[in-house]
């Protein structure tokens, strides 16, 4: 079973959210599982306050090195061990799909720390965390969302979460591409109709379109990822050379 935690001012929220659908059904199933802990629980003051002013001056309060360090020193106590721990932070490393692989893969157990106010001490960070991960160039309110988003990554490409490796695997990312367009019934709808090659049951012509169109939305959207794919082999020099004659007849 791989285990998440997560450390929280807002348990209700994360654990409701990571107990729905494909992730609920894994927990039930006993394939993840996933603690919501709320970090009030750990302060000694009355108020359960987690938070003062920062040092310096300036606006707003910072979350406090201590009740994080009581509630993450509890969770490793009741695990038995220093778990690998992320904190949430716009100043951490962009998160990846390489990085929910390789979480997944060299470790059982994480923790992850949810900010919010203006952050946490940064004392807290040089003692007990492990990594910083970022969602992306933007500041949200906290850390919740950036958790569940890399909780769900993680937990996705857990064996038995999904049906078969073949659900993650073909999909953006994986290998560095995004992937091809997809389409469900009716077979036209306002007008736009399926592409007919996915109606004609021949499945190497599918997956020959599949890796054509995933090529081309690639090289159009994300040039970034386009210049590191190796198109070397003699099949997709082909898909390569149909893409140009269909950009030459346009
Ligand atoms: N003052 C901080 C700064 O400028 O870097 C931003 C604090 S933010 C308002 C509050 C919390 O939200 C952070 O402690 C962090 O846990 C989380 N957070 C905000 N944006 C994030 C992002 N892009 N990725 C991951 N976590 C983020």
């Amino acid at each position: 079973m791989y285990r998440i935690h997560i450390m929280t001012l807002f348990p209700d929220v994360v654990g409701d959210m990571l107990c729905e659908s494909i992730l609920g059904r894994a927990q039930e199933r006993g394939y993840i599982r996933v603690d919501c802990w709320q970090i009030r629980d750990f302060t000694v003051n009355k108020q359960r306050q987690v938070d003062d002013y920062p040092y310096g001056g300036g606006r707003g309060a910072v979350m406090q090195a201590d009740p994080l360090y009581r509630c993450w020193d509890h969770i490793c106590q009741e695990m038995g061990e220093r778990l690998h721990t992320i904190y949430l932070s716009p100043a951490g490393r962009t998160f990846r799909q390489a990085d929910a692989r390789r979480l997944r893969d060299e470790y059982s157990q994480l923790i992850l720390v949810c900010g919010h106010y203006e952050g946490i001490d940064e004392r807290f960070i040089e003692e007990c965390v492990d990594e910083e991960i970022s969602l992306g160039d933007f500041v949200l309110t906290g850390g919740e969302i950036p958790a569940m988003a890399v909780a769900d990554a993680v937990c996705r490409l857990v064996p038995g979460v999904l049906s078969d490796p073949s659900c993650y695997e073909n999909e953006s990312h994986w290998n560095g591409m995004l992937e091809a367009p997809q389409y469900s019934r009716p077979e036209v709808w306002h007008d736009r109709a399926v592409p007919p090659i996915l109606l004609s049951g021949n499945h190497a012509k599918v997956d020959q379109w599949r890796r054509k169109q995933a090529i081309a939305r690639t090289r159009d959207r994300r040039p970034d990822l386009y210049a590191q794919l190796d198109l070397s082999s003699k099949e997709d020099r082909k898909l390569l050379q149909e893409l140009e004659e269909a950009d030459h007849e346009i």
